[in-house]
Parts: C-alpha cells; sequence; structure tokens
C-alpha cells in the first residue's frame, strides 16, 4: 500500500472521527439547548393545558400560538380554514420544510385532578355548551412546534432554507387539514419540499422516538345510515315497519363483512358507535340512525368496506319488506382521511440523523395497536405529493406501562409525562429539521 492510500484510508477514518465527533458535540449541545429552555416550554404546556378548544374553535390557541411565533421573528400568515396558521422563518436559500401541530382538544370532562387541570366549558358548532379537555396531547403538539421554533431560530447558522410552521385546527374532528388546503394553504404561503407532523403517544414510554417507513394510521370514514320504517303502535307491529329491529339487524350483519368478505389477515373496522331511535315504549318509532366509523389499512379494503356496508344496509331493510321508496339513506362523509403513510427515503433519512444525533435507547421499535387515523395525508397528498414523515413520541413513564395504571387518548384521565416527551419532541424534530436544510 503506498503512502497516498495510507492516507486516504487514515484521513478517511479521521475525519470520519472528527465528524462523528462534531455530530456528537453538536448533538449533546443540542440536548443541553432543549433543556435549558424547558421552563419556558413547562409554562406554556400548562397554559395549553388549562385552555383546551374545541375543533374549529381554537381562536385562543391559534392567537397564543401566533404571539410566541412571531416574538421569534416568524412571519404570520393566519386565517388559513379558519383557524389555522403558518409561521415562515426564510434563512437563506435551500429546500421548505413544513411542520405541523394539530392544535384542538375534545369534548371530555378532565378527571385527572392535576393542578393545571382543564375547568372549561364551550359552546360546541351545534350550540350544546361541552367540557373541552385536552385528552389527545395536542397541547403537547403545540408546545413542542414552539420548542422547535425557538432552537430553529437561535440555531440559525447551522441550516438554509425556510421553515414553515403549522398550527392545524380540528384534526380530531378530521376536517382542519381539508379546510386548509381548501383554503388556499399552499398558493399563499408556497409549497414545502418536506412536511413533517408528530403524536405524543400513550402506549410507548415517555420520550421514546417510534415511526415506520411506510404506514402510520389507518383511514377513516364516517358513515350515517338513516333506516326508515312505518310508524305504528307498540301492540300492532304486524301494521308497520320497525326501524329498531332493522337498524339492529344491519348492526350485527356489518360486522360478517369484516369477518366474511375481507382477507383474514388484512385489518378492517366498523365500529358503530351510536344507534338513535324511538321515543316510547310503546311506539314503533319511523326511523333509526346509525353513526358509524370505518378504518382500514389500504385503499381497495376502504372501498370494499364503504360499498357492502351500502349493500348489507339496503338489503337488510328489503329483507324486512320495507318498500323501495322507503330503504336506507347511506351517507358518507365527505371529510374521510386516507391512511396516513411516510414516504420510505424520508422516513430512513430522519430515523438516520436521529440516529446519529441521539442515543439508540431515545428509539422504540414502532408497532400498529389500533386503528387509529389522522387528517394529516390531507395536508400532503396532493397532485404531486408532497413528501412525508410522520413521528411519534412516548408519552407514559415506563413504571406506569409496566403497572398497566395509564389511561389512552381520549379518556378523561389521560396524563402524559410531558416533561419527557416535550424534551424529545424538541430534540429529535429539531434533528430531522437541520438536517433537511442544508
Ligand atoms: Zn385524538
Ligand atoms: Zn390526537
Amino acid at each position: 500500500m503506498s503512502w497516498k492510500y495510507v492516507c486516504v484510508f487514515a484521513c478517511a477514518s479521521l475525519l470520519t472521527t472528527l465528524y462523528a465527533a462534531a455530530e456528537s458535540s453538536a448533538s449533546s449541545t443540542l440536548n443541553k439547548a432543549v433543556a435549558a429552555d424547558y421552563n419556558y416550554l413547562d409554562k406554556l404546556y400548562k397554559h395549553f393545558h388549562a385552555n383546551p378548544e374545541l375543533s374549529m374553535q381554537e381562536f385562543e390557541t391559534s392567537d397564543r400560538l401566533a404571539k410566541e411565533l412571531k416574538s421569534l421573528g416568524y412571519t404570520l400568515t393566519r386565517d388559513i380554514g379558519k383557524t389555522g396558521l403558518v409561521a415562515t422563518l426564510k434563512n437563506g436559500k435551500g429546500p421548505t420544510l413544513m411542520i405541523r401541530a394539530d392544535m384542538d382538544a375534545l369534548p371530555v370532562l378532565e378527571k385527572t385532578g392535576l393542578p393545571y387541570a382543564s375547568t372549561k366549558k364551550q359552546i360546541n358548532l351545534e350550540g350544546i355548551e361541552m367540557p373541552v379537555m385536552h385528552a389527545c396531547g395536542h397541547d403537547m403538539h403545540v408546545t413542542s412546534l414552539v420548542g422547535v421554533a425557538r432552537q430553529m431560530a437561535a440555531m440559525k447558522d447551522q441550516w438554509r432554507g425556510t421553515l414553515q410552521l403549522l398550527g392545524q385546527p380540528a384534526e380530531e374532528a378530521l376536517g382542519g387539514a381539508k379546510a386548509m388546503v381548501r383554503d388556499n394553504l399552499y398558493e399563499r404561503v408556497g409549497r414545502p419540499d418536506y412536511s413533517m407532523a408528530m403524536h405524543v403517544i400513550a402506549k410507548y414510554p415517555a420520550g421514546k422516538i417510534a415511526f415506520s417507513d411506510g404506514l402510520m394510521y389507518s383511514s377513516a370514514d364516517t358513515i350515517r345510515i338513516i333506516v326508515r320504517g312505518v310508524a305504528t303502535h307498540g301492540a300492532s307491529p304486524h301494521l308497520g315497519k320497525d326501524p329498531v329491529l332493522i337498524g339492529s339487524q344491519i348492526v350485527v350483519a356489518l360486522q360478517s363483512i369484516v369477518t366474511r368478505e375481507v382477507s383474514p389477515i388484512e385489518p378492517a373496522l366498523i365500529t358503530v358507535g351510536a344507534f338513535r331511535a324511538g321515543t316510547a315504549p310503546n311506539v314503533i318509532a319511523d326511523s333509526a340512525q346509525l353513526d358509524i366509523t370505518v378504518r382500514a389499512n389500504t385503499e381497495q379494503t376502504r372501498a370494499l368496506l364503504l360499498d357492502s356496508i351500502k349493500r348489507v344496509a339496503i338489503q337488510t331493510a328489503r329483507t324486512a319488506g320495507v318498500p323501495e321508496h322507503l330503504l336506507p339513506i347511506v351517507g358518507i362523509a365527505p371529510d374521510g382521511a386516507p391512511t396516513t403513510t411516510n414516504t420510505a427515503e424520508l422516513a430512513q433519512r430522519v430515523r438516520a440523523a436521529m440516529k446519529a444525533a441521539m442515543p439508540a435507547s431515545a428509539f422504540v421499535e414502532w408497532y400498529q395497536s389500533d386503528m387509529g387515523a389522522e387528517d394529516f395525508p390531507d395536508l400532503v397528498n396532493i397532485d404531486p405529493p408532497i413528501p412525508s414523515v410522520y413521528i411519534e413520541v412516548g408519552g407514559t413513564p415506563a413504571e406506569k406501562l409496566k403497572s398497566g395504571e395509564w389511561a389512552d387518548h381520549h379518556s378523561p384521565l389521560f396524563q402524559i409525562d410531558h416533561e419527557s416527551s416535550i424534551k424529545a419532541a424538541v430534540e429529535a424534530m429539531t434533528v430531522a429539521a437541520i438536517d433537511l436544510l442544508q
């Protein structure tokens, strides 16, 4: 081996060592910077937790988020899809990255007993007063977005390009992302080269990062079936058509779609979450209403479920002798969400950057444990699609996961270890942002 080759190999290995050392010192610097900024974020998290707002009514949350980002030098574009906003920080020539946080809370009465628990009530869009709670962790998402904003503003010497931070309304009601796109989101702020989003997840240990190279969440559609009958006296059922009985038969028959029409190795779900009918024990009603959520992991299964539900509802009514002009009305809500699927190459790139900067113990294996859904894909499944990656950050202390003393999302007892999860989210998202903005 000539001296030249020795030098090439020696220099390359020296460079690798130096690069790794520089990277790990940069990452420990970031880790320290996130820790140093935490007190600020802790106060902000408790503010958002105590002041939740329902879907499409996130006015104060949006105002506070805008105020935080404006004070850091970001340029605001507001009122996109009602309460949505984008804060932009331009930092020279380079790619554009969008990071999205959802802002809405749920109509749940908080029972955690936390000193900063919500006591808020809000009139919902149907005019009914509801208790409100951040029972899904979107308060943590908004706080972490501010955390990333603060780090990125302080580290402008380490990245180039444009950072867009997006506050989205109505994720829980699945419609906020679509509302923003319909309200000319990308015409107003420009189309990003990459898009990221994040969710705190109770089933993983607090502060641990997990994401896949492909599927993250199922599709979700809402169906309402109005079963029409013929009203009559409860003692003369033979003179009418009973929508409660027909509706009940539909509920049972729908489950046979999942077990008999979908492949046994393909996930599929039909849940009849609401069944409303009747006014008195001795009256056969003239209608019943079924509200259904439908979940799938592929577009093919999604289409099969939606078609079969319609067929089963109509044929069940026909079997009961309902006249043709009174067959069930089957309506599919327009705000259904497709599957959330990470762009493989981007997920791999982001994972490599995070793994180079954070210890191996910061990650856990991603797995799908239920058929939860997201409307984030409505922000990125446009033409052409925006490469995107969605990450999950664990929210429950490991001891609680072991003992089983933890509450899942949407529970009145939902409570995350916000310090570990916020710190991990800010660090991981900042690492990803700096890697993508070069
Ligand atoms: Zn939720
Ligand atoms: Zn959520």
